[in-house]
């Protein structure tokens, strides 16, 4: 629960605040960029919401804070900001919301479709949000990208009886009974619509899954970036080998996609060749990044 004596001095006045232990995941304000913003390493309130529309965004990224940074001085029923998440981003794909803080807020994304549902990668297990998810279906498969944005993917396992999918080299103490590890580094597909792409780089065993050749899911691999507007990766947190990462990311150039969904940094969306134009300028700056 946020405290309102913690309160950032950044806020605005007024009824929305973030206070001191916000981890700068980004999350609120993509999700609510018209009340938050980034104030020196944290977020704060910039704007207060004046729409119904503008509330009911802050209030989701208030349930999808990971670490229950925003707080109101007044009470609001959030209803309807819980029932908003799953959010749709397009097609059956949504952005679940209700990010957790053992994978540092990153995003998850669970794919609606007649086949079985996925998630991709693992939100906080939320009663409401599972409640949500049931009633799109469930979840049948789980594809983790890697190891750093599994947090509570056992519970899902439990609860939903889905079948985990995550590269060999990410499984750890945690993660010993996953019921499809992946081996190897060649593209393995899971069904019609789904391939999994092996991207070492960010760790080992990093994946993307390309989904109906049109969204690609790529975990901390490679996202977009609101502030220098192109493609890009992580350069300060690659943990395993940025050649690695630059090599994987060339190879993304022999599939089509118009969207890239990240665990963290933004999605960014793009017909298809205007993406490989974006992803060509997006390549270069790695390459120069090394
Ligand atoms: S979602 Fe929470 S932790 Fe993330 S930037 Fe916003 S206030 Fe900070």
């Amino acid at each position: 629960m946020a405290q309102l004596e913690r309160r950032l001095e950044h806020n605005v006045a007024g009824d929305f605040f973030v206070d001191a232990s916000c981890i700068d995941c980004d999350t609120c304000r993509w999700m609510a960029p018209d009340t938050f913003m980034r104030r020196e390493g944290q977020a704060s309130v910039h704007r207060q919401p004046e729409t119904n529309e503008e509330r009911l965004r802050a209030l989701m990224a208030l349930l999808s804070c990971p670490t229950v940074s925003i707080g109101t001085e007044q009470k609001h029923d959030v209803t309807e900001a819980g029932a908003a998440l799953p959010d749709r981003i397009a097609d059956g794909v949504y952005h679940c919301g209700y990010h957790s803080e053992s994978s540092y807020g990153a995003t998850s994304y669970l794919i609606v479709r007649e086949a079985g549902n996925i998630l991709v990668d693992s939100p906080r297990f939320n009663r409401p949000l599972v409640r949500r998810i049931e009633a799109l279906g469930g979840v049948r498969t789980m594809f983790l990208t890697h190891k750093d944005d599994v947090a509570d993917h056992a519970k899902f396992r439990e609860h939903f009886g889905c079948e985990r999918v995550l590269h060999e080299d990410e499984i750890g103490r945690g993660t010993r009974d996953i019921e499809r590890p992946i081996s190897g580094f060649e593209p393995v597909r899971l069904d019609e619509d789904t391939l999994v792409i092996p991207t070492p780089g960010h760790t080992s065993g990093s994946s993307c899954l390309l989904y109906r050749d049109k969204f690609l899911f790529t975990g901390d691999h490679i996202a977009w970036s609101a502030t220098m507007g192109h493609i890009y990766a992580f350069r300060s947190v690659c943990w395993y080998d940025w050649s690695e990462l630059v090599r994987s990311a060339e190879l993304l150039r022999a599939y089509n996609f118009e969207w890239i969904l990240p665990g963290h940094g933004r999605r960014c969306h793009f017909e298809s060749e205007r993406m490989r134009v974006e992803m060509e300028k997006g390549l270069r700056w790695m390459q120069s990044a090394a």
